[in-house]
């Protein structure tokens, strides 16, 4: 079955719920037990049922299994956000004493946390040229655990070679964990190209509405499953049963959302390349991106977020072109049905390969609005940085 019907089916269970199509809403901290011995035998469940509320419901277990069926895993955990899904991932396979590589363009709050906290827990994180490919073999150590991958990467969407990096640390027995938010599960197919764990924000396109935070882990295998469901479970995070429902309701209509995200970004980078003002387009899913090779090769489709360049460099012109928007609001996050715009700095942050860029960056999310309302709105705000 294709990804468009899976999306309308997985995860009912109608004969089990008075003929309901969608799975209920679970609210639940309690779970009852009929006797002593099914309570002392209670770990039985740990992995494959209803133990307590804090380790899942069936409505949390309705989304994670739909999760895990279009990425193409095994079994998926359910997190309280997109950064927890990132920050517990990469817990369940590091201990004192490991080493991590990191891409330099991953997620920022994604370094902050190996930076800050997994630095004082005694994992040391290197970071490395997104575009290292196979030759990440060469920055594997002895005691080297993960090799954390984003692709694009945040904000400046340089392409990951995906499958050559997790072939290479497989060789090495390393694990290879890769966030595929840009993607979502539709786009790209992180088990087919050989990653042992992929990451989700499902706050972006997922719930797709810009009215939640959820996260998922999804596992090559039941092994790494369940080292995952030890770390989350034991840490205590749970997303609350409404957000869970309502993201496997934002999944329903993912592809027809996807479809129109891509094709109106497509739309709004090509216009965005012909404007004077803009120097570059950072979009992979544009012919002449450095990473357009690699994304037609890997890749079904492209999300509707990418950054451009401008000749501007000073803030307080730039500051006239946002505030002439009236569509595009300023915000973080992304994924939503709205159009969204946000300024990038990479430069102080970047350490493996230094961002010298001169110009003001942006990245946009194109919504489903109309095409040429975000065009004239675009328009308005280019032309007021002329004053
Ligand atoms: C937004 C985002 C996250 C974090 O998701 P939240 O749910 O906002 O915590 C992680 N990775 C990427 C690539 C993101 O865009």
């Amino acid at each position: 079955m294709k990804d468009e019907t899976r999306l309308a089916h997985l995860s009912q269970d109608p004969e089990r719920n008075f003929g309901i199509i969608n799975p209920p809403v679970y609210h639940a901290s309690t779970v009852a037990y009929g006797s002593l011995a099914e309570f002392r035998n209670r770990y039985a469940r740990r992995y494959d049922g209803v133990m307590y509320g804090a380790l899942g419901t069936p409505t949390t277990f309705a989304l994670a299994d739909a999760v895990a069926a279009l990425e193409g895993g095994a079994r998926s955990v359910t997190t309280s956000s997109g950064l927890a899904a990132v920050t517990m991932a990469l817990l369940s396979f590091l201990s004192a004493g490991d080493h991590l590589l990191v891409a330099d363009t991953v997620y920022a709050p994604n370094r902050e946390f190996c930076d800050k906290i997994l630095s004082r827990l005694g994992v040391e994180t290197t970071y490395y040229d997104p575009r290292i490919g196979a030759g990440i073999g060469a920055w594997i150590r002895p005691n080297t655990k993960v090799v954390f991958m984003e692709t694009p990467g945040s904000g400046t969407f340089e392409m990951q070679d995906v499958p050559a990096m997790a072939r290479v640390a497989r060789e090495k027995g390393v694990l290879s964990l890769l966030d595929n938010t840009w993607a979502s599960p539709l786009f790209f197919k992180p088990f087919a190209q050989g990653v042992d764990v992929s990451i989700q924000a499902g706050t972006k396109y997922i719930a797709g509405h810009s009215d939640l935070v959820i996260g998922h882990i999804t596992t090559r295998n039941e092994e790494l499953y369940r080292r995952v469901k030890d770390c989350v479970g034991g840490l205590g995070d749970i997303p609350g049963p409404d957000d869970c429902y309502l993201a496997l309701r934002g999944l329903r209509t993912m592809a027809v959302r996807l479809a129109r995200h891509q094709e109106s970004g497509l739309r709004v980078a090509r216009w965005l390349q012909q404007r004077p003002e803009v120097k570059r387009v950072l979009y992979p899913a544009l012919p002449g991106d450095p990473g357009h090779a690699i994304w037609k090769r890997d890749f079904t489709g492209a999300a509707s977020l990418f950054s451009i360049v401008l000749h501007e460099e000073r803030e307080e012109i730039v500051e006239r072109l946002v505030s002439a928007l009236k569509l595009f609001r300023l915000g973080a996050s992304w994924g939503g049905y709205e159009s969204l715009i946000l300024p990038v700095y990479p430069a102080p942050i970047r350490t493996a390969v230094p961002w010298t860029e001169k110009g003001f960056m942006l990245r946009l999310h194109i919504g489903l609005e109309d095409v040429d309302d975000l065009l004239a709105d675009l328009e308005r705000g280019l032309s007021a940085m002329k004053g």
